[in-house]
């Protein structure tokens, strides 16, 4: 008998909800009471190192020595008092995960008796060496300095995690180049806030700065901690390769917004007091499509703050899940057949007046500003819609973009029926000469209505990759497992090299004769007409879109090293290299790390099925024939000769089915493993890429198929691997 398989489920039904005390009822009484954030910095710090340090997060003013020395000692206070014994640089190498070194405050002297103090000064909380050198660094570290840093951000606050004081840093080599995701975020951020900053100006002057907020929503699938460790595949690469369906899916929808079962409802208070406590401001609570499918979402917050908080909330989520015998996959398709999980990016751009430039206003001057800012976010998707499909390019997202499930891997823009029509209008209203005064009375009227016919646009089409949502646009392509820092790097850097180029125009237009709202419209006008192809409002889902995206010339890039290759573009270069976020030779390395990422998961795939079918299957299936051969021989002694002829013809056929499979499976398996040493085997990393996309991933589903049959077809009692009903209806 399968012992594993059947003592896991045997755990599972014994297992009861692990219930915490809240702290307080008042969520207020513990938000954010982990994190040194401007409450705790004004009660800690000298009103002069707080004024700096405020200077530092809000304008990006250096901060000097002195002051930083002093900020180090009131963070080490506050987190002694709060029972950290160590300190530690918290950084975002390109695995994707975080990652941390941990060090002691206690720095024992030299001396006879064993004795020091707590030590922790402005260097060490500006600057550490990790001795990081295994981090990914597509050849950067070879090619120059061997060591890397580490560099405080203060524009995110310290925060403790366990008994450790973590201070949010960048990741940089020593010749400066970027090793990590949120030093070129910084950068496209400052981009983006730049240019908009701008462009804002044209509508009123008192915008000094504009700054990106960015909403995330992370989907989840929760499972048992003894399933789990009973499947190879899941613990390894996050996925199941092998399981025939459950018979009950999400046919039903019963779990969308359903109950949340007793066990998962503990873990769920537990996990949103942690993230509270970390001043994650979580709120939102609902079941998703699929079976044992989460989703949890914050308020919106500041780009960089709000990513980092969805590195910590992923780091929360493992952590908690463990306290209630869960473990956490967020994989992005970790079931075929079921609904996959994104991480949608809400993305909008705020002005330091307190204005969402992506909201709609209350008169046609506000309008404009919007319109604005909006028609140049569709234009920048239009120019760059392949930059935006890299970005979020993963071996996990393939299975889930231009798979039968959407998002498609098509980048497209959904702004709903009545922004179109405004649209449309615009194109054909607004004329290349001077306007008459009833044209432009009519804009006037037309452009003065957003808001009612958003009111009441209800429209929401879910199927776009890209929608805008009333007063935002969401990113949904985006991958569950992502650092959402890829998306808003690449987002905010063609939006910002778009706003440059519009700013630039609208001057020239002035500088001929225009007056300012009409060189806009006119402006406007131009990029509209230029972007059509990008906006699409109907069913994403279907066949008939990817013919019509053929037809307009829209990409349909649908695997990684397919989608990665416009990284290698000479315009791309340019234009991160332009906007100062990446270097030509930042830019290489990251193509490079992206493409060695997705060599790693696929190799390490390809082992992990290798494996499942030559230890756990095959041997199951084989004890299944023997019982078979068994039976037939017994059949012999019972029966007379003439019936058992018929009846041994009978299973002989059954003994051959499996034999056949299982022969079938193992050439499979060997012919794969072939194919995966020549991928290996070769030089260049893109080749390399290729191959172990178009040659060794197919045989996935050609194994799997057979694998899903002989679970259908071998004793259940036999089956070594628990079976996709048990793990995702077992709770
Ligand atoms: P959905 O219908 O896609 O589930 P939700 O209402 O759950 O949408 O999520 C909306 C998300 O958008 C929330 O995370 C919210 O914080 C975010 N959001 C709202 N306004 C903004 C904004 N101005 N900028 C960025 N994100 C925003
Ligand atoms: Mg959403």
């Amino acid at each position: 008998m399968a012992t594993l398989r059947f003592q896991a489920i045997e755990d599972v039904l014994h297992r009861t909800p692990k219930n915490k005390e809240l702290p307080s009822v008042k969520i207020s009484d513990f938000f954010a009471e982990n994190v040194f954030n401007k409450k705790r910095m004004q009660e800690y710090l000298s009103d002069e190192a707080y004024d700096s340090i405020m200077e530092t997060m809000e304008r990006g003013v250096p901060i000097d020595r002195r002051i930083a020395d002093q900020v180090a000692a009131s963070m080490k206070d506050w987190a002694i008092s709060k029972g950290a014994t160590h300190y530690t640089h918290w950084f975002q190498p390109m695995t994707g995960a975080t990652a941390e070194k941990h060090d002691s405050f206690f720095k024992p002297s030299l001396g006879g008796e064993l004795e020091g103090l707590e030590k922790f000064d402005g260097t060490l909380l500006a600057q550490q060496e990790p001795d990081a050198s295994s981090f990914p660094n597509g050849g950067i570290r070879n090619t120059f300095e061997a060591r890397g840093y580490t560099a405080w951000d203060p524009s995110s606050p310290a925060f403790i995690m366990g008994k450790t004081l973590c201070i949010p840093t960048i990741f940089i080599a020593y010749t400066g180049e970027a090793l990590d995701n949120k030093m070129p975020l910084l950068k496209a951020l400052d981009a983006v806030e730049k240019a908009a900053a701008d462009v804002a100006q044209y509508f009123d002057k008192n915008v000094k700065k504009v700054s990106t907020t960015l909403g995330w929503e992370q989907e989840y699938f929760l499972i048992d901690k003894a399933l789990y460790n009973a499947r190879p595949d899941i613990m390894l690469t996050g996925r199941a390769l092998l399981g025939s369906a459950p018979a009950k899916g999400q046919q039903l929808d019963d779990h969308y917004f359903g109950s949340i079962p007793a066990r998962v409802e503990a873990f769920m208070r537990d996990f949103e007091v942690e993230a509270h406590k970390h001043g994650i401001p979580v709120t939102t609570r609902h079941n998703e499509v699929a079976p044992n499918q989460f989703e949890c979402a914050p308020m919106f917050e500041e780009a960089n703050l709000a990513n980092d908080h969805n590195q910590l909330l992923m780091d929360i989520l493992e952590k908690v899940a463990r306290n209630h015998d869960f473990r956490v996959l967020l994989h992005e398709k970790p079931f075929a057949g079921l609904n996959g999980s994104g991480k949608h990016n809400n993305w909008a751009l705020a002005t330091d007046t307190g204005v969402n430039l992506l909201k709609p206003g209350k008169n046609p001057k506000s309008n404009l500003q919007f319109l604005t800012f909006f028609i140049n976010t569709i234009k920048a998707i239009h120019d760059n819609a392949d930059i935006l499909r890299a970005s979020i390019a993963g071996a996990g997202n393939d299975h889930r973009l231009g798979a039968n499930e959407a998002p498609p891997a098509i980048i497209s823009v959904f702004i709903g029926s009545q922004l179109s029509q405004l649209l449309d209008s615009i194109e054909k209203n607004v004329k290349a000469g001077k306007m008459t005064p009833d044209d432009k009375t009519a804009l006037k009227l037309n452009i003065g209505k957003i808001p009612e016919i958003l009111l009441d646009n209800t429209d929401r089409n879910r199927t776009s990759p890209f929608a805008f949502t009333g007063n935002k646009f969401e990113f949904r392509a985006v991958g569950s497992t992502a650092n959402c820092a890829s998306a808003m790097i690449a987002l905010n850097a063609i939006v910002a090299k778009q706003l440059q180029d519009f700013k630039s125009s609208v001057d020239g237009r002035i500088q001929k004769g225009d007056k300012k709202d009409e060189a806009i419209l006119k402006e406007l006008q131009k990029l509209i007409k230029e972007s059509k192809k990008i906006r699409f409002e109907g069913n994403g889902y279907g066949e008939e879109w990817v013919k019509e995206a053929k037809k307009r010339g829209l990409s349909n890039l649908k695997d990684t090293p397919r989608a990665l290759d416009i990284l290698t573009d000479k315009n791309t270069v340019k234009l991160f290299n332009d906007l100062n976020i990446f270097s030509p030779i930042e830019m290489e390395a990251r193509h490079e790390i992206e493409l060695e990422n997705y060599i790693m998961k696929i190799q390490i795939e390809a082992s992990v099925l290798k494996d499942l079918c030559i230890n756990h299957i095959i041997p199951s299936a084989l004890q299944y024939q023997s019982r078979l051969i068994e039976n037939a021989r017994g059949l012999k002694e019972i029966l007379p000769a003439a019936e058992f002829k018929k009846a041994a013809a009978t299973q002989l056929e059954f003994i051959k089915v499996i034999s056949e499979k299982v022969n079938d499976i193992r050439t499979l398996s060997e012919k794969m493993m072939i194919e995966k040493t020549k991928a290996e085997n070769i030089s260049s990393v893109n080749k390399s890429a290729y191959a172990f996309c178009d040659k060794v991933k197919p045989y996935f589903d050609q194994i799997r198929e057979i694998a899903d049959e002989l679970e259908l077809t071998v004793d259940d009692e036999l089956w070594p691997l628990p079976k996709l009903r048990e793990i995702l209806f077992t709770r």
